[in-house]
Formats: C-alpha cells, structure tokens, sequence
C-alpha cells in the first residue's frame, strides 16, 4: 500500500464544528495508527462565505486539542513551539501564506491553501474542456431561472439542460474574446450508467448518473467550485484516503467522474455518519452548542472532549466495552472498519459523565492550572470573597475536595458557596441535630471549637489529622456496640459543627470543610453559631 496520506480539509467559514472536530481527529488517528501523514488544508475557494479571522482561530484550536498535523498550514506559533523538537517538520522550509500572512505552509505539496492555487484549478479546468470532459457555459443568471422554473412546473429535477454545449468553437470563441461571463460545466454524458464506488463506512454505493447535474467546476469569478479544486488537490497532494462527514457523500460521484476524466485514480474514500441532536435530527446550532470553543468555555476538557467526539460515530469493537481513552490509546485501537453507518447522538449527559472521570484523574495542582488558565475562577462568588480565600492555596484545598463532585471546571465552588462566603444566613434552629436541645448544641459547639483551638498551624496542614481529631471527639460508632459512643450518636456532635462551619445541611464533611477553611475561619464559624444560639 502507498504510504497513507490523508487531509483535514475546512472551509473557514466561523469556528471549528464539533463535527470537523470529529473529522479531523479520525483522519489524525487513522494518520498515525498506520504511520501516514495528517495534512491541514485550507478549502477558502467561496468568497462570499469569507470570515476575517476565522482561519487563523480554525488552526489554533486544532493545536488546543493537539491534533498537530504533520505538513500543510500552521501558525507561526505552532512552528516555533510544538513543532520545535519536531524533526519532520523544519521552520526554515516554511514559506508565509501569500494570502494570510500570519500563516506559513510547510511541505513538498503546497501551497495548502487553494485560493493561493487558482493557477492550477484553470490549468486543469481547461485540460477538461479540451477533452470534451468540461465545456463553457455562458447561461445567464436569469435563463438559469427560467429553466429551474419549468422544471419545478413540470416536477422535474434541477438540472442545467446542457443548452451550452451546442455552442460551435466559434461561437465560444467570440464570447470568450469580449470576456462574456461564464462558468465550466462538468458535461455527465446521459450515456454513463451507474456510478459504483467502494466506501470503507458504507460500502458499495450505486448512483445513477442521470441523477447528477452539469456541475459547475469552476465559476464566473474565476475561482473553482469546491469540486474541482478538492478532485484536483487530493490527487496532487497524492491523498490516499478521503475521510470526511456524510454530507460529501453526494458530492462523491462528481468527484468520480472527475477522476475518471482526468485519468487519475481515485482514493479510498470514507464517510462519516451524521451527528444527530438527541432528538435525531441532525445537530444543529439551534439545539446547543456546536463550536468546539464553546465547550472548552463552558469547562470541558480538552481531552474529554475528544475523547467523547472519537466514540461519536466509533467504537473499539466487539466486546471491547472502555469507554475512557486517551488520544494515544485512541491511535492504538482506531480502526475505520469499527466506524458505523448509523448516525451518533451528541449526547451532552454522556460528556458530562466522562468530563467528570476526566476532572477526578487531574492532580490539585494540574486541576488549579486548567481552572485558572481557563478563567473559571474570574466568577464573583470567589472575586468578592476575602483575600485568604482567594490565595493559591486556598482554592487548592476548595478543588482537592470538589474534584470529585464536579461536572465542569467552572462549576468550582458553585455547590459550596460558603467556602467563599464571609458571612452564613441560616437560622439559629438549623444548627440542633433532631431533638436535641439548645444546651447539647451549644455544647457540641464548644466541645468542637477547644478541639479545633488546641489544633496547631501544623496540624491543619494534614486533612487527616483534622479528621482524626474530630472524629474521636464525635466518637466512633464502629466501636460501640449500640452504634453509639458514650450514649451519644455523631449527629449530636458532627451536626451543629456542619451547620456551624457551612450553614447547609448537604456539604462535603465537616472535616474536609473545616480543612478548607483553615483554623482562624473555623474557629470564627464556630464563635458566630454560638453566638446565634445565645
Ligand atoms: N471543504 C470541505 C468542508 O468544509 C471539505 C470536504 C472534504 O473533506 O472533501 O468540509
């Protein structure tokens, strides 16, 4: 087999779909399980669909996610800093891109930017024209109306009535010399049969090339349609698998056609299955988010998150029930035989779900890191909390003891905002467990403020020993044999220290708060609470 080449090919047109998220990172993942290269192309052919920007921000978040591709189109930045210790990937080859020039192309192939191409496209357009594969059209706009009109009268097809192709050559001629508007059509002979072609994902598929349309290879402007200049690109690129979403499927015949025409043999091609809304129509902007910056705005992880898009659509196989993958044992398993037909429901409970695994495995200080870089703790429950509360290591304990409990990086504290609280609003009556009195709580509460008191700075370092002092003191049930030690049950003690220390009844344990909190916050609480009941 050829050594496998294969392309992410976006248009620019706003930000990065999690559906081209999908596409990449299969076409990155099939790249490296068989040793190939992943090749970033730009497709900006469609000037009306232009966004200043947009590029620069599509290949930028490819890095974020570390999908780093081996040749094409980078960004200045990825070639100093990734690439650096990369040695397939040499910055002295680079050349700027003529049309954006904060971008470089790397690779004996470029440019990887079509609209640095058009040369080419109207070089091969013409070859077409010359072997009767292509002809000139010069329909205008309003005749092109008039015959869609017919046809929707007459419940036919949309499509061109090849009125052009009985031009003589000079006739085409005069047109082309007074720079007569006009396109190149692509002539589908009503002669050709079916158009068969093998799809890794779905295999044989038959059309009926009387369905196809004349289509337009390359436009009046000058610029060629995405047809032509993906057909042209892929077989110079020498692109040896074409994996791309469902929506091309369509357009593949063309492109057979193209091949054919040109003489040149086509690539495997693989398409991808849809990606659905939970309620099975197709995902759209309307029904969520479909930027992939939005989720990592929202506090997914970047790694979650690819690793929910690679089961989008995929899975390990038969048997093969893990769930949990990182890119690297992705590339080990990845098998286009396991991609199915069946469109993939983006199921946004599911990402929770694995956003969560993702967030227990970080270490506090790698968790303190993303939540910071990622401005999750810019929110004004801890902005306008005191200053102690606010300090690296404070938010260090807050995270050691929310990690397990959170669904995204920026709920952070949302579940327990008395950590960031200076002043509790609960009602004195809260702090009694069941039936006790006012004298028992506000003797649990002294009994809790002398343990804590006798705790040294040291001590508190270790949330152990504020646990192991605590719980001695609300004695251990385990060791009774009522269930209760010295008469009493933990709630008589663990209860009013909870309320004290929280002001809610469902927190984290009174230890694991109170460690947070430090001694002198603690012990302040406690003061507060007894204060209340007097
Ligand atoms: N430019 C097309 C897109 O935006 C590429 C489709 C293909 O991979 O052929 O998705």
């Amino acid at each position: 087999m050829d050594k496998v080449r294969v392309r992410f090919a976006p248009s620019p047109t706003g930000f990065l779909h999690v559906g081209g998220l999908r596409t990449a990172l299969y076409n990155y993942l099939f790249a490296k399980k068989n040793n190939g290269s992943f090749i970033l192309r730009i497709e900006d052919t469609d000037k009306n669909r232009f966004v200043e920007g947009a590029l620069e921000s599509l290949v930028d978040m490819l890095d974020t996610m570390g999908l780093i591709h081996d040749e094409g189109t980078f960004t200045n930045h990825e070639i100093q800093t990734i690439y650096a210790d990369k040695p397939r990937i040499n910055p002295a080859e680079a050349t700027v891109s003529k049309n954006y020039p904060s971008l470089v192309e790397i690779g004996e192939y470029g440019p990887y930017i079509q609209s640095e191409r058009l040369p080419l496209y109207k070089k091969y357009a013409k070859k077409l024209v010359e072997s009767g594969a292509g002809y000139y059209c010069f329909c205008s706009t309003g005749r092109l109306a008039m015959l869609r009109e017919e046809q929707i009268e007459n419940k036919l097809p949309a499509k061109y009535d090849k009125y052009c192709l009985s031009l003589s050559p000079e006739e085409i001629q005069e047109r082309l010399k007074v720079r007569a508007p006009h396109v190149i059509r692509l002539n589908i002979s009503d002669e050709r049969g079916d158009i068969v072609f093998g799809d890794l994902v779905r295999g044989q598929v038959t059309i009926h090339a009387r369905d196809i349309d004349d289509q337009v290879l390359m436009k009046s402007d000058g610029y060629p349609t995405y047809h032509l200049a993906n057909v042209v690109d892929d077989h110079l690129m020498e692109i040896t698998h074409v994996i791309r979403g469902e929506e091309w499927l369509p357009s593949t015949p063309k492109h057979i056609l193209l091949y054919e025409a040109f003489g040149w043999k086509a690539p495997a091609f693989a398409h991808l299955p849809l990606l659905l809304n939970p309620d099975k129509s197709k995902l759209s902007k309307r029904q969520g988010d479909v930027a992939v910056e939005e989720y990592l705005k929202k506090g997914y992880l970047k790694e979650a998150l690819l690793n929910f898009i690679a089961l989008l659509g995929w899975n390990p196989g038969a048997g093969n029930t893990q769930e949990i993958f990182s890119l690297a044992e992705l590339v080990q398993t990845f098998d286009l035989r396991n991609v199915h037909k069946a469109g993939a429901v983006f199921d946004l409970k599911k990402l929770d779900w694995m956003n969560a695994e993702y967030i227990k495995k970080l270490s506090p200080n790698e968790l303190y890191q993303r939540v910071k870089s990622g401005n999750f703790l810019e929110k004004d429950l801890i902005k306008e909390a005191s200053q102690e509360m606010q300090t690296e290591e404070y938010l260090k304990r807050v995270l050691l003891i929310e990690r397990d409990r959170l669904t995204k990086l920026s709920d952070v504290g949302d579940n327990n905002p008395f950590f960031f609280a200076s002043d509790l609003m609960y009602h004195a009556t809260l702090l009694n467990w069941k039936e006790n009195t006012k004298e028992m709580t506000q003797e649990a509460l002294q009994k809790a403020h002398k343990i804590l008191s006798e705790l040294s700075n040291a001590d508190w370092v270790s949330k152990e020993t504020v646990e192991k002092v605590l719980m001695r003191a609300a004695g251990d049930p385990a060791h009774s044999q009522d269930g209760s030690a010295a008469g009493r049950s933990r709630g008589d003690f663990l209860w009013p220290l909870r309320v004290a220390l929280t002001g809610v009844q469902h927190s984290p344990s009174p230890f694991e708060v109170a460690w947070v909190l430090g001694k002198e916050e603690s012990l302040k609480r406690l003061e507060k609470a007894l204060k209340k009941l007097s």
